[in-house]
C-alpha cells in the first residue's frame, strides 16, 4: 500500500486534506494524526473491521483496546451506557485534553475496538488537526498510538513513518506533540476514580477536583509481581530501544553512572547516558576521555528537571534515537515522581524493562 504523506500548514488550505482523510476512515482505511499527546493511528471506531485493520497495521495483540476519539460533548452519550457524575466534572475541567476516560459501553461500539471488554475508553483531543480530522470524518475516531506495537510511541510524523510507512493510507503531519506522553487514563466506572495509566494530568490535579483518586496497583508493579493491570495495554513490554537500558535511582547515581557507563564504553560496548540540563556537565569529561582511548560515550540529554514537561517532551524521541545511533548499553538517570514526572518514571521504568539500579 502507498502511504500518503500530507503536511498540515494549519490554515484554510488544510481543508482538501481533511476532507480526504475523512473520506479514507468511512471508506474503512487507516490515518496517522498529530494529538496534542503523542499521534495516534486512526480508523472508524464504529467499525470492528477498521478497528481490526489498526491492530494488523500496528502488530497490536487484539486484547488491547483502542480508545475513542471524539471532537465534542453531544458525541460521547451515544458510546456509553451512563455517564457517571465524576466523569462528567472530569471533562468540565480536562476535555479537550490529555485526558481519556473509562465508561461502560453502549451497543454501538463494536467488540473489535474494546478488545471485547464491556468498557469503552474514550478521549476529546485538543489538538486542532484532530477536532478537524475528526470532525471531516463524521464517525468517532478509534485510534491507539501510531507505532508498530513495542515501539515508543511517536512524537513526530517522521517517527510514524518510520514505523508505518506502507501499512496504513494516510499520515497526516502537524509538527512534533506538545506534550509528548500519552494520555492519562481513569477508569470512573468504579466508586473511586482509578488512574490506569498516568499522563500529563497528575493525582494531585485529579484529586483537586474529586477528593479521592487510586493509582492501579500496576502501574508501578514489575510484570514478575503478577499484580494484573485494569488498562489491558499496561501489562505489554513496550517502549524499549534496543539498548540495554538500566534506570540508576537514589542519590549517588551521578557516581555510579559515570562508573558504570566507563566500564561498559571501555569493554568495547557503544554507550549512552540519559541525563538532564542540570547534571550534562557531570558526565561530558568523560566522555571526551573515553573518545580520545577510542571508545564510545554518548549523551542524550532529556530536558531539564527544573521543567518536568521538558523531559516528558523528549523522552520518547530519545528513546528512538538510541536505536538510529547504534546504542548498545544505556545507564539513565531518573526523574522526581508527582505530577507529569510519574508518567515519565512510568516510562523510563517499561523501557528499561525494569532494570533498576538502586544507589
Ligand atoms: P495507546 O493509545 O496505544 O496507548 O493504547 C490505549 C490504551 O488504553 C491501552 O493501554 C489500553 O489498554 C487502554 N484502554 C483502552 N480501552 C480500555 C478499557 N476499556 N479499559 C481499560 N483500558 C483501556
Ligand atoms: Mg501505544
Amino acid at each position: 500500500m502507498k502511504t500518503r504523506f500530507c503536511r498540515l500548514s494549519g490554515g484554510p488550505e488544510d481543508e482538501e486534506i481533511y476532507r480526504e482523510a475523512g473520506a479514507i476512515i468511512r471508506e474503512g482505511g487507516l490515518v496517522a494524526f498529530p494529538t496534542e499527546t503523542v499521534y495516534g493511528l486512526g480508523g472508524n471506531g464504529l467499525s470492528g473491521a477498521s478497528s481490526a485493520k489498526i491492530y494488523a497495521a500496528k502488530g497490536r495483540p487484539s486484547d488491547n483496546p483502542l480508545i475513542l476519539h471524539i471532537a465534542g460533548m453531544e458525541e460521547l452519550p451515544a458510546l456509553v451506557s451512563d455517564i457517571p457524575d465524576a466523569a462528567k466534572r472530569l471533562a468540565e475541567a480536562f476535555w479537550p485534553g490529555p485526558m481519556t476516560l473509562i465508561f461502560r459501553k453502549s451497543s454501538l461500539v463494536p467488540p473489535e475496538t474494546t478488545g471485547g471488554l464491556d468498557t469503552v475508553a474514550v478521549r476529546m483531543p485538543s489538538h486542532p488537526a484532530a477536532q478537524r480530522f475528526i470532525r471531516a470524518a463524521g464517525v468517532p475516531i478509534a485510534a491507539p498510538s501510531a507505532n508498530l506495537s513495542g515501539r515508543p510511541s511517536p512524537t513526530t510524523a517522521k517517527h510514524v513513518r518510520e514505523d508505518l510507512d506502507g501499512r496504513i493510507d494516510m499520515i497526516l503531519d502537524g509538527g512534533p506533540a506538545d506534550i509528548g506522553l500519552e494520555s492519562t487514563i481513569i477508569d470512573v466506572t468504579e466508586e473511586t476514580p482509578v488512574i490506569l495509566r498516568p499522563g500529563y494530568i497528575g493525582r494531585e490535579a485529579l484529586e483537586t477536583l474529586l477528593g479521592k483518586v487510586e493509582l492501579d496497583r500496576a502501574v508501578f508493579a514489575e510484570p514478575a509481581q503478577g499484580v494484573k493491570p485494569k488498562a489491558p495495554g499496561m501489562k505489554y513490554r513496550h517502549y524499549a530501544p534496543k539498548a540495554e537500558m538500566t534506570l540508576v535511582e537514589g542519590a549517588f547515581a551521578a557516581e555510579a553512572i559515570l562508573k558504570e557507563a566507563a566500564a561498559s564504553a571501555r569493554a568495547g560496548r557503544r554507550t549512552g547516558i540519559l541525563c538532564s540540563e542540570e547534571t550534562k556537565d557531570r558526565y561530558s569529561p568523560l566522555a571526551e576521555e573515553l573518545g580520545a582511548e577510542g571508545f564510545s560515550l554518548k549523551l542524550f540529554c532529556a530536558g531539564r528537571r527544573s521543567d518536568p514537561e521538558s523531559i516528558a517532551h523528549r523522552l520518547f524521541g530519545l528513546l528512538r534515537q538510541f536505536d538510529e545511533d547504534g546504542i548498545e548499553v544505556v545507564w539513565a538517570e531518573s526523574f522526581d515522581e508527582g505530577g507529569i514526572g510519574t508518567a515519565v518514571m512510568n516510562r523510563l521504568r517499561k523501557a528499561a524493562g525494569y532494570r533498576i539500579m538502586r544507589t
